[in-house]
């Protein structure tokens, strides 16, 4: 059993020792992993990404439910296995992550749903051999192929029509789904003609309703808005004989990436959430409230919410160096590495691994790779720091390394697992030689 409920803080990363004290992952020293295992390194709790998963799945407690993590989040197998062994199910996105899935847990696919405006008929092929849960199917149009495919298959597809709510969610327009104008899902206005086309396919079985408003949602009223919505096209098409036993609620529940100073027992910063397990549980009043009275069961796409703040990016400062007004610590971690600050403005805090009585003054974080879009932070005050020191990019869970790339022709980072006082590498550092591998 873990020391902490789901209330209270993840132990993920927290300052220990003597003095001001060393970053840990759990029980582990930061820099003993960054001298074993190099930097850029990603570092995952374990115990807070199972924590996360708890919490999440016993604010749903009582309601029929199966919580899908969205793979895309962090696809990392190491994670999958952890989650699958807790009961996870899976919410998929392409015959990639379909795969992941099923290598890291061969009896998940049964769990698993299938998102994703562009299925091709392939990724159909596969997801109907894995004998999936349910594909959302995005327009008529996938919908004919889907049927053609499992004709050929000689299987039956169970499916759910992404529906786009129009609801506007406050969030980042790049990952914002949820309105007319956004490429996701079929208008409302379409839904009950396409369900009743999908019903005249033998190979296809009508099964759910499934919406996505979008990601790092930070309020629930949008979350409640849909599931209205959503129930009242649950009524209309069971009127019209349609067998909905499955709402897919989607993801998208946010976290704080924002700096809360340091917290009780040595946190550093971002306690995210605060309370968690407060937050997920208004969460879920949002989507089950609405819902009430349907005897629906529920399926939930979680992603950052679980992993998000689990993960931290360390890196070493490689110069400090000044251009006129402005002062910039050149980290050997880059855009490459984590994208989410060069693609939405993303804020994620940078803490020094070991503290020291450093002056505080303004920097640009940046990386090495040739974009002025290549940044960290911009105008951050920092503690100053020193060439050659360590520094953590909190909140690094998801969507840090599945959108790695290798620009700059620079290896992706490696991977750790750490739980209690226990590291393991989870995915080796990419050498030039394995990138050189597959060009001919
Ligand atoms: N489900 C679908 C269909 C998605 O597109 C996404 C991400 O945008 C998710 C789930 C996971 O979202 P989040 O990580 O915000 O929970």
């Amino acid at each position: 059993m873990s020391a902490f409920t789901c209330g209270e803080r993840a132990p993920g990363f927290v300052y220990r020792g003597r003095g001001p004290g060393e970053l840990h992952a759990e029980r582990v020293p930061l820099a003993r992993l960054a001298q074993k295992f190099g930097t850029p390194l990603y570092v995952y709790s374990a115990t807070a990404i199972r924590e996360r998963y708890a919490a999440f799945d016993a604010a749903f407690g009582a309601a029929p439910h199966t919580v899908c993590y969205s793979v895309k989040a962090n696809s990392s197998l190491a994670v999958l296995r952890m989650l699958a062994r807790l009961g996870s199910g899976f919410d998929v996105v392409s015959g990639g992550e379909l795969e992941r899935v099923r290598r890291a847990a061969p009896k998940a696919p049964g769990r698993v749903v299938f998102s994703g405006v562009g299925k091709t008929a392939g990724e159909m092929d596969a997801a109907l051999k894995a004998r999936i849960l349910l594909f959302n199917v995005e327009s008529e149009s996938e919908l004919a192929l889907l049927a053609a495919r499992a004709g050929l298959a000689k299987r039956v597809a169970p499916v759910a029509l992404r529906v786009n709510p129009d609801v506007p969610a406050e969030t980042h327009p790049y990952i914002a789904t949820g309105l007319r104008e956004h490429k996701f899902g079929v208008a409302m206005t379409e839904a009950e003609r396409l369900y009743d086309r999908a019903r005249d396919e033998r190979r296809l079985q009508v099964a759910g309703v499934s919406v996505h408003i979008g990601s790092q949602i930070t309020a629930v009223a949008p979350f409640a808005a849909a599931m209205e919505r959503v129930a009242g096209l649950v009524r209309r098409l069971r009127q019209r004989g349609h067998d909905i036993r499955y709402v897919d609620a989607g993801g998208g529940l946010g976290i704080s990436y924002a700096s809360k100073g340091e917290a009780e027992g040595g946190r550093p910063s971002s306690d995210l959430d605060g309370d968690f397990a407060a937050w997920v549980a208004a969460y879920a009043q949002a989507i089950v409230g609405p819902l009430r009275g349907l005897g629906v069961h529920l399926l939930l796409e979680p992603g950052r919410a679980i992993v998000g703040p689990t993960g931290a990016l360390v890196t070493r400062v490689l110069y400090v160096k000044r251009n006129g007004n402005k002062r910039f610590v050149v980290v050997d971690a880059a855009m490459n590495d984590l994208i989410r600050p060069s693609l939405y403005g993303a804020h994620h805090e940078i803490v020094p691994v070991v503290r020291g009585a450093a002056d505080v003054g303004t920097f640009d974080v940046v990386g090495p790779v040739c974009e002025t879009g290549d940044f960290f932070a911009r105008d951050r005050r920092l503690p100053e720091p020193r060439e050659g020191d360590l520094v953590a990019l909190l909140d690094a869970g998801a969507y840090g390394m599945p959108l790695a790339s290798n620009y700059n022709t620079r290896g992706r980072a490696a991977e750790v697992m750490v739980e209690g006082s226990k590291a393991r590498l989870v995915r080796r550092r990419e050498t030039v030689k394995d990138l050189l591998r597959v060009e001919l």
